[in-house]
């Protein structure tokens, strides 16, 4: 399995309780949603996959590796999270200098480098404004680059905050596009049901911190 979480339960320093146990696995190459209201324990679950929440209870291992203080540079290569607001992955003076941020963190240099970053920038259609400055593109265009930051370190999952909000309907189609395209297990955490059908073979729903469905989304969806 590419991703799995096992009996995972996890409470705030605060005392409230975000997660009860909750079971999980995605196979590569599968495209899930995670579906669920406000407050449902969608966040809390994902800080879980890249470490930035450890688990109180219960264990998450990505491609056979177990989420630990000791394995953390190494599941932050293999878990590749696009927040929601590309502005807080964009931070360099130019598109190369973010897209090579991660895998120049991992050991690339010189050619191997910039093999990487050209790669991730061609996988979603940007490779034409490489030296622009981020803040010069539109913001579905640095929605893309930042879905580019992690495609350069070559992740085993693509985890995506919301990854059609604030998007016109073009770029919505063209993003559309370009996740279908990849060739990555994904993830993606969205209110947005057109388009978890649309890109989504399977959907889980997360309610109160219990996994309340999980299925084919054509059918989850229908039961919704
Ligand atoms: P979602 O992403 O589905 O909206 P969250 O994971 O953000 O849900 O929240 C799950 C539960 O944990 C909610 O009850 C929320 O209020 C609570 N929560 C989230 N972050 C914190 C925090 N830093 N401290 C205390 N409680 C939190
Ligand atoms: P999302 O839009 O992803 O569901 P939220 O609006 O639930 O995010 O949470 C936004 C931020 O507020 C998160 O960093 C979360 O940890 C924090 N947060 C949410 N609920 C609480 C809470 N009850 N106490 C403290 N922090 C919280």
């Amino acid at each position: 399995m590419t991703l799995d979480v096992r009996d995972l339960a996890y409470a705030y320093p605060d005392g409230t309780q975000a997660l009860f146990g909750v079971t999980l696995s995605i196979a590569k190459g599968e495209r899930v949603a995670l579906l669920g209201p406000n407050g449902a324990g969608k966040t809390t679950l994902v800080m879980h996959l890249n470490g930035i929440l450890t688990a109180g209870h219960g264990e998450v291992s990505v491609a056979g590796l177990p989420v630990r203080k000791d394995t953390l540079k190494e599941i932050r290569r293999r878990v590749g999270l696009v927040f929601q607001d590309p502005d807080d992955q964009l931070f360099m003076p130019t598109v190369r200098e973010d897209v090579a941020f991660g895998p120049a963190n991992m050991g690339l240099r010189g050619a191997d480098l910039e093999h990487a970053v050209v790669t991730a920038l061609e996988k979603v259609g940007m490779a034409d404004v490489i030296d622009r400055p981020p803040h010069h593109l539109s913001f579905g265009q640095r929605r893309r680059v930042a879905v580019a930051t992690v495609l350069a370190m070559d992740p085993e999952i693509l985890v995506l905050d919301e990854p059609s909000s604030n998007l016109d309907p073009a770029s919505r189609r063209e993003l559309a596009e370009i996740l279908r395209g990849l060739d990555v297990t994904v993830l993606m955490v969205t209110h947005d049901l057109p388009y978890a059908l649309e890109l989504c073979d399977r959907s889980v729903i997360l309610s109160g911190g219990v996994i309340a469905a999980d299925g084919p989304t054509h059918e989850i969806l229908a039961d919704g």
